[in-house]
């Protein structure tokens, strides 16, 4: 089966051609993005108008680019997936009604994915690809979830963020320390430099008992910390070791938090298997604090490839196929464009427009 993907729920335009094979295996054969990041970086954030004319400029040219890559021809696709949602509704509807009037001249079916579901699939296209069931730590920009994954569309919530979802923390204390957007890598970045005990940060929820998050109360105690370290310091500002220590220690302080809860979720649930999603799965303090705790107890977590974490069109391919794989989706012949910008994942199954 071969399947285009296509992601536009927000700042990234993706494309990628994913082939499963008939023992279920997926394999991607080639993937291009675009990322907004420079256009919207004037702004602070996203602009939802501009986010959707440059997917409506970039989407073809990607595409074009991935079939020549994967030397796959229009007629020889298999089905046409993209992103139903959540998100932008302006951005999903270029996806949709990109892939829905490619399906109607090819007469291909054509399958609405959930973003979340994309992130959440995307270790499987690994070199060490995960088997069901797990634990998922479903770490984004929009969201922090800590869900039980016992087989495609098989997903029950555990435990979420009441606030802010950790990808928002990176990024809101990164533009605290004039880091610019989105400041999670450029904050883990600054992190090196710094030292992760220097100051002692909120892990909020740590001891709640139960299994979601808060980080809404972090990004003040960066505040205070700062405006503190500036009425310390000279005209010239807090010094360069001082911010990298802020860095380090917002950082540990959301590593923290979230590698304590996600094994508090393995244990609660007796699973050995972690599986870590979504954009702040990229960072590698996360990565080796988890690693080393599994380490020491004898369990497994599987990543997305560091260039899958964050948007991409590859997800949403290898998620429209495994769901059809598993028989959880039949692709419908391409209809009306079919967006949904509010959609939990809870409300997996709703039916096409
Ligand atoms: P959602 O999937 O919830 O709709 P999104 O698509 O915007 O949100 P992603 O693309 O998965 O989110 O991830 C983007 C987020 O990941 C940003 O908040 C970004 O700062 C963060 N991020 C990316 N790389 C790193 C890193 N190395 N360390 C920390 N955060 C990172
Ligand atoms: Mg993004
Ligand atoms: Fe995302």
């Amino acid at each position: 089966m071969r399947i285009l993907g296509f992601e536009s729920s927000c700042d990234e335009t993706g494309v990628a051609l994913v082939e499963l094979d008939a023992g279920g295996r997926a394999q991607l054969r080639a993937d291009a993005l675009h990322s907004q990041i420079a256009m919207h970086q004037a702004y602070g954030g996203v602009v939802p108008e501009l986010a959707s004319r440059d997917h409506i400029r970039r989407v073809l040219p990607l595409a074009r680019e991935v079939l020549q890559r994967a030397q796959v021809r229009l007629a020889d696709l298999d089905l046409i997936a993209y992103t139903r949602g959540p998100g932008l509704a302006g951005a999903l509807l270029v996806g949709s009604a990109t892939a829905c009037a490619l399906g109607l001249a090819l007469g291909k079916p054509v399958l609405g994915v959930h973003h979340l579901e994309g992130h959440l699939l995307s270790p499987f296209l690994s070199a060490d690809p995960p088997s069901f069931p797990f634990i998922a730590l479903l770490v984004s920009g929009g969201h922090t979830q800590l869900m039980r994954v016992d087989g495609v569309g098989d997903y029950a919530l555990l435990g979420e963020t009441i606030d802010d979802a950790a990808g928002e923390a990176f990024d809101k204390s990164a533009k605290l320390l004039g880091l610019g957007y989105p400041g999670g890598p450029a904050l883990a970045a600054l992190a090196l430099q710094g030292d992760p005990a220097a100051f002692a940060l909120p892990r909020p929820l740590l001891h709640s008992g139960t299994l979601d998050f808060s980080f809404a109360g972090l990004k003040t105690a960066v505040l205070t910390t700062l405006r503190k370290l500036e009425a310390a310091a000279g005209p010239e500002g807090p010094t360069a070791q001082a911010r990298a220590d802020l860095a380090a220690s917002t950082q540990a302080a959301i590593v923290d938090v979230l590698v304590k809860k996600s094994l508090a979720a393995l244990k609660a649930s007796g699973l050995r298997r972690l599986v870590v999603a979504g954009g702040v799965g990229a960072n590698r303090r996360l990565r080796a604090e988890l690693d080393a705790a599994a380490a020491r107890r004898g369990l497994r977590v599987h990543y997305p490839e560091l260039h899958l974490c964050t948007d991409n069109g590859a997800m949403i391919a290898l998620a429209a196929a495994m769901r059809v794989a598993a028989g959880r989706a039949r692709p419908q012949p391409a209809g009306a464009f079919d967006v949904l910008p509010r959609w939990p994942l809870a409300a997996i199954d709703a039916p096409a427009a």
